[in-house]
């Protein structure tokens, strides 16, 4: 423990009064204490008694080679030894921003080959947005200002990144969105709004939307699409069948920027460095990335841009520049963390083993479905969502205010398991380093809680 911090009850109660937390829900956290985690190896965590979890919640999407590493800690006390910052701005460059740079444009598929460096996901999404002002700008069409997005998407909370996020959860009263330019189509949550259609039917009838807005607004006027290939924090929602192939298509067909925002499928959760292409057979114009690219050991955020847009904005002759940077745009320590993070996915071949361990996960998750309160268990390789609902039959969900998943996770955590909950639904992205053993500690921890939770709320009612 940091010798400054004090008791348990000290670290809670400074918290209270000093920190506010992202997402802090001001009541809750005045009668609830926090974890306090004090320290961190591979896939589990310690808190400040000296009790230990596994994560399966990988930090926040992000811990993918796990933690407590020596090389990444050896990697950057020498970064900061030699360069611990220098001006990134217009003609000045460090030697690791470089090079990630260069290995990033290598990793990407297509012709993405530059890269705009920021500190975070959110960052990464507000300077592709701005990023596709600016080209269609450029390239005389400035009136394609208009943006498409989903319901249920997750992209950060910058304004523009929230903006374009459609979680009805994150639009909080008080706040501003812009909403005059940026459009959300469905949720493609096919087990929640499939209503007896097949998965067939469910994309077609989510293309033909696509397909209607555009119509609607016009294809002279649509600048973008932004899409998680799997969203994450939405709730881990599988695009169903051939559906974003399809959207991609038509972004293809209409001129439009196509974003793939990346940083959570990126950098291994799913056996690939990104997803877009390898997984889903689209060529983004754009990919967004962030937490597994330095697995959380720094901040670090990337828009990576193709050689089309580019070109556009970097035509000589126009005396043009891009009016967005960010003092730690290309942070030397953070760069070196990730290239030292890259260089130990490939050398300990983390991707072929999410290949292999991804599969057991969700096979083995999925055997929680006969329990009566899961409704379902989806996703892929190392992100996995349970469904808890009240009646298995007609996908009721229990009361919001019963807070069944936090009900869930709380019930798993005197048993040694985090995992996220999300009103109706706990969430899991574990550490690529993930082993097997800990995959059924998972599994069984999880079915203990469950059983748990449903015998109490049996009990209450
Ligand atoms: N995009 C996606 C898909 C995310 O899941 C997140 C964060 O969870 C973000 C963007 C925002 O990233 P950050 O929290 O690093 O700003």
């Amino acid at each position: 423990m940091h010798r400054d911090a004090g008791s348990t009850a000290d670290i809670v109660e400074r918290d209270r009064k000093h920190f506010i937390h992202p997402y802090q829900v001001f009541d809750t956290y005045l009668v609830d204490d926090v974890l306090p985690i004090e320290r961190g190896a591979g896939a589990r965590l310690v808190d400040s008694e000296g009790r230990s979890y596994i994560d399966a919640v990988g930090g926040m999407w992000c811990t993918n080679i796990g933690l407590g590493r020596d090389e990444m800690a050896n990697a950057i006390a020498e970064q900061v030894r030699q360069l611990a910052y220098s001006n990134p701005f217009t003609d000045m460059t460090n030697l690791p921003a470089g090079l990630l740079c260069e290995k990033l444009a290598s990793l990407a598929p297509g012709d993405l080959n530059h890269v705009f460096l920021s500190s975070g996901g959110s960052t990464a999404v507000d300077v592709a947005y701005r990023m596709i002002q600016f080209y269609q700008f450029a390239r005389g069409t400035p009136e394609k200002r208009h943006v498409i997005s989903r319901v249920d998407a997750y992209h950060g909370t910058t304004y523009a990144a929230v903006s374009i996020g459609g979680k009805p959860g994150d639009r909080v009263p008080g706040f501003n969105y812009i909403d005059d330019t940026i459009h959300h189509l469905s949720s493609p949550n096919f087990y929640r709004y499939g209503d007896g259609r097949t998965e067939q039917e469910f994309a077609d009838d989510l293309v033909a939307e696509f397909q209607a807005k555009v119509a609607e607004l016009g294809a002279d006027r649509v600048g973008a699409f932004f899409a998680e290939p799997i969203m994450g924090s939405g709730g881990v929602i599988m695009p169903p069948a051939d559906y974003l192939q399809r959207l991609w298509q038509i972004c293809c067909a209409n001129d439009i920027v196509y974003v793939s925002d990346e940083v959570v499928t990126g950098f291994g959760r799913l056996g690939e460095w990104f997803a877009s292409e390898s997984v889903f057979g689209i060529t983004p114009d754009i990919i967004t990335s962030a937490k597994g690219l330095t697995s959380g050991y720094l901040p670090l955020g990337a828009t990576i841009v193709s050689d089309k847009i580019y070109d556009v904005i970097a035509e000589p002759g126009h005396d043009r520049y891009f009016a967005v940077g960010y003092t730690y745009s290309g942070h030397p320590v953070s760069c070196a963390a990730a290239l030292k993070n890259i260089e130990i996915i490939e050398r300990e071949g983390l991707l072929d083993h999410v290949r292999q361990i991804g599969p057991y996960f969700q096979q083995q998750l999925r055997t929680l479905t006969d329990l009566p309160m899961v409704g379902e268990v989806r996703g892929s390789h190392l992100m996995a969502c349970v469904v808890f609902v009240e009646d298995k039959q007609t996908k009721r969900n229990y009361p919001e205010e019963l807070d069944v998943g936090k009900l869930v996770a709380n019930a798993c955590e005197p048993r040694g398991l985090i995992v996220r909950p999300m009103v109706h639904l706990n969430v899991m992205s574990p550490p690529l380093v993930i082993d097997r053993d800990e995959v059924d500690h998972i599994v069984a921890t999880l079915r203990d809680a469950i059983v748990e939770v449903r015998a109490a709320l049996g009990s209450a009612g």
